[in-house]
């Protein structure tokens, strides 16, 4: 079903509330690393500034668990925000519901940008509870959902929102579907997903449907190492989850009745704490000793994994394969997403990747240009590849 866009919308002197997505990467030293996800949201912000809306930008950063947590505190974006939306002034408020919110944001000039608190300092947010949304929707007039990203969520500022605003799709998750369809519409077997990173649990329940579609399925990251730990492996002292196993399970019996190829990990860097500058060692999964922590995959993994991706016709890319963000574990993943890009780009390949950190590691790599698409999205992403309905783009059905 087409979505409600935001073309012809009328929007002169009106408060139209805009969910974002400003959960940016951080680096060590506290700095935004990557603002391509505030830069996705500027077609719409600029839209709606030049026909002269009230601005207020909505958005989660991190998982502060439903109460006011400083270090979670989305103040500090407002600088990039200015920049990239080309504002002389972003009016920070410290609360996203309440009178004085409400007060400052329509005190807000025509084409002015208020930037609001953390929506998940209230615990109504996660619950999709009615009196929260109905807090957030007395802010303004008008609802644009911007945040693709968000989509498989039924939070408040994403889900109940809507029952109390005229609500719209914005430019940036128009574009992503149509872009998601365009580009994997034409996608041909056989198909390669590669998950990596580190949210487990989220992701985990997925790959049980994903492997129902693909040829080849490369697990990395932090999710290859629960899938190790099951298959009995030692994994020393490595992040994984420990409640997963079962699943993990599961997913490699399931994928042997489809005929799926589960790429998992043969070989490993490892170290004994992550930190820059640490000594790594390159080993073999049978030669993991108790400190160690597996942070990327080894170069014989990373040949098992370019080897299925020039023996696709469409790859799709969720998670990196290591910790990406501190060198040396960042070579698996640039390597496959070199090779992914040069095959896209010599014509054989359809490459869809998303998710935030993913966004980053394939700008770290040199590689993005070469992918056929890249979305912002992570879990939004695999459920809508796996044909779910989203929470969020229900509501927003003409
Ligand atoms: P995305 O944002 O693209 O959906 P995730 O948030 O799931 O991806 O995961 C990204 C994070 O996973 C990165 O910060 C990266 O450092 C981490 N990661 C990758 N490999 C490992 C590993 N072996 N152990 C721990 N963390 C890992
Ligand atoms: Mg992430």
């Amino acid at each position: 079903m087409p979505l409600k866009t935001i073309e012809n919308l009328d929007v002169t002197g009106k408060v139209v509330l805009v969910r974002c997505d400003f959960n940016v990467p951080i680096s060590e030293d506290g700095e935004i690393s990557d603002t391509s996800r505030i830069e996705r949201h500027a077609p719409t912000i600029i839209t709606l500034v030049n026909k002269g809306a009230k601005v207020a930008l909505l958005s989660h950063f991190g998982r502060p668990g439903g109460k006011f947590d400083e270090n979670f505190s989305l103040g500090f974006v407002s600088e990039s925000i200015s920049e990239v939306f080309k504002a002389s002034e972003v009016v920070v408020i410290p609360d996203c519901i309440g009178d004085v919110a409400k007060q400052v944001i329509s005190d807000l000039p025509n084409g002015g940008i208020a930037l609001l608190e953390n929506v998940r300092f209230y615990e109504g947010e996660e619950k999709n509870d009615p009196v929260f949304c109905k807090s957030l929707a007395d802010l303004a007039d008008i609802y644009i959902n911007d945040s693709f990203s968000v989509c498989h969520r039924a939070h408040s500022s994403v889900h109940g929102i809507t029952k109390y605003l005229p609500s719209y799709a914005g430019l940036a998750l128009q574009l992503e579907i149509e872009m998601l369809e365009k580009v994997l519409k034409n996608s041909e077997p056989p198909m390669m997903a590669i998950i990596g990173g580190s949210k487990v649990s989220t992701k985990l329940k997925l790959l049980g449907n994903l492997v129902e579609k693909m040829k080849y399925l490369a697990i990395g990251g932090g999710m290859a190492n629960t899938f190790l730990a099951a298959k009995g492996l030692n994994i020393g002292s490595s992040f994984y989850e420990k409640d997963m196993l079962e699943e993990a399970k599961n997913i490699m019996e399931k994928a042997k009745t489809v005929s799926c190829d589960i790429i998992l990990p043969v070989d490993a860097i490892v170290a004994d704490k992550l930190e820059f500058g640490v000594e790594s060692f390159a080993v073999d999964l049978d030669n993991v000793k108790k400190n160690n922590m597996i942070l990327d995959v080894g170069e014989k993994t990373v040949e098992l994994i370019s080897n299925g991706i020039i023996n696709s016709k469409t790859l799709l890319w969720n998670g990196p394969l290591g910790v990406f963000e501190i060198p040396p574990f960042d070579e698996s993943t640039s390597s496959c997403a070199l090779t992914a890009a040069m095959m896209t780009r010599a014509g054989g390949l359809v490459s869809v990747a998303g998710g935030g950190d993913t966004v980053s590691a394939l700008n770290h790599a040199g590689a993005s240009g070469g992918f056929s698409y890249i979305s912002v999205a992570g879990g939004a992403f695999l459920e809508w590849i796996e044909g779910k309905s989203l929470p969020g783009l229900q509501v927003l059905n003409d």
